[in-house]
């Protein structure tokens, strides 16, 4: 339902946490939130309101330089704690956030089971963690390319990898994300008022583009891995 993703300096927590918050008139039954933290990945998830994924943030904090969000609203599996998102692969090297449906989850997830994968949530999306853990040869974006080959349906899709931690990937194919431009900071949301107040310098994804965030800089790409260029889109109005 909701997405916020951020790479650089501030807070990671408040950027993600509050961009959420700013698409709450979506409607969503669970949150979370996936940090890399010093190396490693930390996932904090919740089912309900922000509050309660904010209560867990306190009791748990988590900073990093690179995070992902999510508000979801589940089309696959009840609003449970395991069910919200983001999910991960089996080693805990990637963790993913979802709007949207993988349409061919169940033929993966048998296949993917018969490879020893074992799923811990009941949705389409946990498919697309184990799939990235499976196909990884340890070039993301290849990785990324040949992922998007194999999964149907529509998807906005946001990668944290462990051994990326200077990346965030972005793929898009029939649901909205759009790309924040900042200086030594880049962003990523499900629609613009989840980062108005940090850029007004935005990429808008078209269905079958793939984005690289760094901190420096963004690099926007067809599904085949070409390079794309895009245009800046400034945001005059305000949320
Ligand atoms: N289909 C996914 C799920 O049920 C994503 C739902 C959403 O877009 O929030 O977990």
């Amino acid at each position: 339902c909701g997405i916020v993703g951020y790479i650089g300096s501030r807070n990671v927590k408040d950027v993600v946490v509050g961009g959420l918050a700013k698409l709450e008139y979506r409607g969503y039954d669970s949150s979370g939130i996936a940090v890399l933290d010093d190396g490693n990945i930390k996932v904090v998830k919740s089912v309900g309101r922000l509050a309660n994924l904010e209560d867990k943030l306190t009791s748990a904090p988590v900073d990093g330089n690179a995070a992902i969000g999510h508000t979801r609203w589940a089309t696959h599996g009840k609003p449970s704690d395991e069910n919200a998102h983001p999910h991960q692969d089996c080693s805990g090297r990637f963790a993913i956030v979802h709007n949207g449906i993988v349409e061919n989850y169940l033929s993966l997830r048998e296949e993917l089971t018969a490879a020893g994968h074992q799923f811990r949530s009941e949705t389409d999306t946990e498919v697309v963690a184990h799939l990235i853990e499976e196909l990884y040869n340890g070039d993301l974006f290849q990785t990324m390319i040949a992922v998007g080959k194999r999964i149907r349906g529509a998807y906005a899709l946001v990668v944290l990898a462990k051994d990326h931690p200077d990346e965030i990937i972005v793929l898009r194919k029939a649901s909205p994300i759009i790309i924040g431009l900042g200086e030594n900071e880049n962003f990523v949301a499900s629609d613009i008022p989840a980062i108005l107040e940090y850029t007004r310098d935005i990429y808008v994804m078209e269905d079958g583009e793939m984005a690289v965030l760094t901190k420096a800089g963004v690099e926007c790409f067809t599904m085949e891995g070409e390079p794309v260029q895009k245009e800046v889109y400034k945001v005059t109005w305000d949320a």
